[in-house]
């Protein structure tokens, strides 16, 4: 028996084709008339259509990694407008926007996810400030209700859903193995990695395939169970470092550290390897998720996202400064490896030793 903690979430999920026509009813069930809706224009008509009365007013600006000077530009439109609750319709950086006006304001959120980043799903919450940014935990920035519609995330590019999907399938791959890992979170993890792995090829071939959206969108509502419920490892802390330092894209960034990191940890977390190959219908999970993300055309290599060489070294020891609790120790000669060759766009080594050059 291998004993464990599971911690759920008390959220209202929404999930199918069409369903931003539920918006006006969702925010009925809450008692909120008076949303602010944080999005921007592509999305802003059928919402403002769903909320049949219910939209007080817009903020459009949200911003990736959470400005924090942003934030409180929406706070005053928030305050003017006297709003009751926020509605945020867009990817990870509208809703981290709605996520930090409830930790100020504990006002009820309902969100409605466009891409597969997985935010919604989480207690976490990134915000920048001066160029630095911290992450915080607090169960007052969880959505009370979340809206899933596939049919918004129709227009994603498929450049972007590949990477976007790579971004929520980290988050199931590290949950194998988190510290905090637990049998119901891998189960969801399996599922999930499954669900955007049979997805992705579909989503380049045919981007409006519907069965396919509805797949990645199910998949990446998973992923970001996952990331909410048990925590992350080396791969997040290695993209938060490099999104930090070097304003990096995020999900493009998620998407090429992804198989150098699991190629790092396999020889720790084997049976982990094995459900994650398994998933994806491999035989070497850090070789499959290498092989994916090529086939599917996103890109490689971290020099081709703008990292600078001589970053490569203080990345490595950013993340030893503060290491995460993950399966193989963090070591910074073999985690400088792991960056040259992620910087490089060379395949994952899984034949690499710890080195002594700590
Ligand atoms: P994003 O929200 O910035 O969206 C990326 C781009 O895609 C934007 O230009 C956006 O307008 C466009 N877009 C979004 N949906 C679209 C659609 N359906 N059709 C066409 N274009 C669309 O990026 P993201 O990758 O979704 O989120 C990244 C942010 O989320 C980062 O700030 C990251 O730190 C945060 N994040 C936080 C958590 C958490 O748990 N706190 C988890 C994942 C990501």
């Amino acid at each position: 028996m291998i004993p464990f903690v599971y911690t759920g979430s008390p959220m209202h999920v929404v999930f199918g084709s069409g369903t931003i026509t539920r918006l006006g009813s969702e925010l009925e069930r809450l008692g909120c008339r008076r949303a602010l809706l944080l999005t921007g224009r592509r999305d802003r008509a059928a919402a403002e259509a769903a909320a049949v009365g219910r939209i007080a007013g817009v903020f459009e600006d949200a911003a990736m990694h959470t400005p924090v000077d942003v934030t409180e530009r929406a706070l005053a439109v928030l305050q003017d407008l006297r709003a009751d609750c926020t509605v945020a319709i867009g990817g990870g950086s509208a809703i981290g926007l709605g996520k930090a006006i409830a930790l100020r304001t504990d006002l009820p959120q309902v969100v409605v996810p466009t891409t597969y980043a997985g935010s919604e799903m989480t207690p976490i919450l990134g915000q920048t400030e001066k160029g630095h940014k911290t992450t915080q935990r607090s169960a007052k920035v969880l959505p009370e209700t979340v809206i899933y519609d596939v049919d918004l995330t129709l227009s994603l590019p498929p450049a972007l859903s590949v990477t976007s999907g790579m971004n929520a399938m980290a988050h199931a791959v590290e949950a194998l193995y988190a510290q905090a890992s637990n049998p119901v979170t891998s189960l969801m993890a399996e599922e999930a990695i499954r669900a955007l792995g049979r997805a992705l090829p579909r989503i380049v071939a045919a981007p409006t395939d519907r069965g396919a959206r509805s797949d990645a969108l199910y998949g990446a509502w998973l992923c970001g169970i996952c990331l909410g419920t048990v925590g992350m490892a080396l791969h997040h802390k290695l993209c938060h470092a490099l999104g930090g330092t070097f304003g990096l894209p995020h999900a493009q960034t998620h998407s090429v550290v992804l198989p150098h990191v699991i190629a790092y940890n396999a020889p720790a977390a084997p049976d982990a390897m094995a459900r994650v190959a398994t998933a994806l219908g491999t035989r070497d999970a850090a070789r499959g998720l290498f092989d994916l993300a090529a086939r599917l055309g996103a890109p490689s290599a971290l020099k081709d996202l703008g990292m600078p060489e001589d970053g490569i070294d203080e990345i490595a020891a950013l993340s030893v400064r503060d290491p995460y609790w993950n399966p193989r120790p963090f070591d910074r000669g073999a985690i400088r490896n792991l960056l040259r060759r992620a910087w490089a766009g060379l395949p994952p080594d899984r034949l690499e030793e710890p080195s002594p050059a700590r």
